[in-house]
């Protein structure tokens, strides 16, 4: 999952960032709303964190824009101004929640996933299954035959990806571009050392096996029995 966070606060914007990313997040920042406005509309995001009160365009002219021209990415405005008529004028603009500073990241990342539950498509459920293996989205857990598996964040989001395009062999750089946020560089191993920690998670203490290698190509969580 891919965030955008426009905020020109340095430390808030920091700190937003920071807490994303630790939650397993990819999370892009822009400091104003030039910035904010160019990533919003170039760049695929699940969510958009904005911040109203901006240098340049604030960000309900960035929402009107982005919804004028067909981007209906789900945004979450943040921001001190907690009138009635903010609140109003921003739902009506095209947000689809508010939070009003200053707020706990707790709150933020309880509303942040209950955004990308609502946004539907891929996302409708709580729960995604295959087999014997269950990742609840909501609480970030996997299990698997019933055993809790104990996955870093990152683990947990490499395996979400997997099992949400299950079937679909996933190159190396395609993961390394939504999990890691990077640039595939050949050099790099990380690909291939985190699917070795996750299937000694995943696979290796059960009798089937879910992730496999397409050599030349990438992964694949799959089921069935061919290697
Ligand atoms: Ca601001």
């Amino acid at each position: 999952m891919k965030l955008l966070i426009v905020e020109d606060e340095i430390k808030t914007g920091d700190y937003l960032r920071q807490g994303l990313t630790e939650a397993g997040f990819v999370a892009d920042i822009a400091r104003n709303g030039l910035d904010g406005y160019h990533l919003a509309s170039t760049q695929t995001y699940d969510l958009i964190l904005l911040d109203v009160m901006l240098p340049d365009i604030d960000g309900w002219k960035i929402v009107r824009s982005l919804r004028e021209a067909g981007n209906a990415t789900p945004v979450l405005f943040l921001t001190a101004k907690g009138s009635v008529e903010d609140r109003v004028k921003g739902l009506e603009l095209g947000a689809d929640d508010y939070l009003l500073k200053p707020f706990s990241f707790s709150e933020l990342l309880a509303r942040v996933r209950s955004l990308l539950r609502r946004a539907g498509g891929t996302m409708t459920s709580d729960r995604l299954e295959v087999e014997d293996l269950v990742l609840d989205l909501a609480r970030r857990r996997a299990t698997r035959a019933g055993s809790r598996l104990n996955l870093t964040n990152k683990e947990f989001v490499l395996l979400e990806l997997l099992v949400r395009r299950r079937g679909e062999v996933l190159p190396r750089s395609l993961i390394a571009s939504l999990v890691w946020d990077m640039n595939f560089d050949s050099d790099t191993n990380v690909i291939d050392v985190a699917i070795r920690r996750l299937r000694a998670k995943v696979d290796d203490p059960f009798s089937s096996r879910l992730i496999r290698t397409v050599r030349g190509m990438g992964y694949v969580l799959d089921t069935g029995d061919e290697n």
